[in-house]
């Protein structure tokens, strides 16, 4: 490393590695990023993408007015489109076509009316098909009589290899020459009234490439590093590292399988047996992704963890939510014919997301030092908002202001919360 002053990123997740990247792009001389201890969450996400939000719009518009939902749809959006421009022209594999939403009770129609109708009249592209309509559309006619109607977001919907897009990413960030990648944590940060900010580091001794080996205690050290700025990628540890933001954080446990299609063997051209639909039911309890290779990702099940996954300290696979899974995804396609003895999951797994208090994501400078910026809260679309947000980032430190990134989302939000400390 050269003498200059870095700026520390604080996750070797897509947000972290997204930020350093960027900042390296926009010319940033030199960037540390502490990779951290722990296997990304990034890594070993199934691969649903869309743009917009998670919940339908009606839930963000009643609890942030449908201006901001227009705004943060729109966030969504951008994030969706930059993932995968990015995965273009880096060869990760992706696949985008659809992002649904399948109505499987009458008061979900009701909000989807709602949703759809507001939606509209703010510009934003949606459709609501249900009877005649959609049985006569392209989804329609694989559709279980579970399903009174579906909601069409329209092209922003897909799945990406998400393994291969932390790897591209990390080999990105390993060949740019202003970039340190650092095996270890942030430990603490302090020198608030100083000019540069100090950074504690517990680090393996010797920096450079990246490797997943096992490290034993003896490897790290404590180091200290001045920093002209600490970006925070840390995901649910982030509370760690500053701990105003703890009392903001919830986690929750969800849990995903993948298993093999086609959904309607019927119709070689069916549009659901096309890579890149994307879609969630009975309220983003269920959702899913039709991949390349006729592969299929299911998701879903959490109402039946304690909780409903909600402060889960770790995420297991569960048997029964797999079964859970299989058998709610026959209920939504009737003619698919997985289940167990048929198709058996190939892969499965389990993990811990994470939860702002007021479900938006918290992405800007902390309040009363800006020069500590913090990423995280993505709930369930990380791969997407996270790669984004570390755009955002990497912008507003190297020029100042970052308009993409709508001022709602600043932590600054959170400063009432009581402190835990
Ligand atoms: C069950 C489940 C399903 C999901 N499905 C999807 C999906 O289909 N699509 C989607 O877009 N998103 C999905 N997500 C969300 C997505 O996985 C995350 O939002 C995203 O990976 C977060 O990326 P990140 O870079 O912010 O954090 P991570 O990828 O978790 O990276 C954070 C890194 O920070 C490191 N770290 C922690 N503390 C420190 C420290 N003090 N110093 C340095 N480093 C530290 C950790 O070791 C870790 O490597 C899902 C999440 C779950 C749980």
């Amino acid at each position: 490393m050269s003498n200059q002053i870095p700026v520390v990123v604080a996750g070797g997740g897509i947000t972290g590695l997204s930020a350093a990247l960027h900042l390296a792009e926009m010319g940033a001389p030199e960037i540390l990023v502490v990779s951290g201890s722990t296997t990304p969450s990034s890594a070993t996400a199934p691969g649903m993408i869309s743009g917009g939000q998670r919940d339908n719009f009606t839930r963000v518009a009643a609890a942030h007015q449908t201006d901001f939902a227009r705004v943060l749809w729109q966030f969504g959006d951008q994030a969706f489109d930059l993932t995968r421009s990015w995965a273009a022209h880096h060869g990760v594999p992706f696949a985008t076509g659809r992002r649904l939403r399948l109505i499987a009770a009458p008061e979900e129609l009701q909000e989807a009316t709602i949703a759809v109708a507001a939606m509209n009249g703010v510009g934003i592209p949606a459709k609501l098909m249900s009877g005649l309509e959609l049985t006569s559309s392209p989804w329609g006619a694989s559709l279980g009589a579970r399903i009174l109607a579906v909601q069409d977001d329209g092209e922003r919907g897909g799945w990406i290899d998400a393994q291969a897009f932390h790897r591209r990413l990390l080999e990105a960030v390993q060949a740019h020459s202003a970039i340190t990648l650092l095996e270890g944590t942030v430990e603490s940060i302090s020198g608030y009234t100083a000019s540069n900010l100090t950074v504690k580091i517990r680090a393996k001794t010797s920096p450079g490439k990246h490797s997943s080996g096992a490290r034993s205690v003896r490897d790290v050290k404590l180091q200290t590093t001045k920093s002209a700025a600490v970006i925070a990628a840390c995901h649910l540890a982030i509370g760690d590292l500053i701990p105003a933001l703890k009392p903001a954080l919830v986690s929750s446990a969800d849990q995903w399988l993948t298993t093999r299609g086609p959904l309607d063997p019927r119709h070689s051209d069916c549009r659901w047996n096309t890579p890149g639909v994307a879609w969630s039911a009975f309220h983003n309890h269920e959702w899913g992704a039709t991949q390349p290779g006729g592969k299929l990702l299911l998701g879903g099940g959490r109402i039946l963890r304690k909780w409903a996954g909600f402060e889960a300290t770790e995420a297991k696979v569960e048997p029964k939510i797999s079964q859970y899974i299989t058998a709610q995804a026959q209920k939504l396609f009737s003619q698919w014919q997985g289940g167990p003895g048929n198709h058996a999951p190939i892969s499965e797994d389990a993990g811990l997301d994470c939860h702002p208090c007021d479900e938006l994501p918290i992405v800007g400078p902390m309040f009363g030092e800006g020069r500590i910026l913090v990423a995280t809260g993505f709930m369930g679309q990380g791969l997407t908002l996270g790669f984004y947000s570390g755009h955002c980032l990497a912008k507003l430190l190297m020029t100042g202001r970052c308009d993409e990134l709508p001022r709602r989302l600043w932590p600054e939000r959170l400063r009432s919360l009581p402190d835990q400390e």
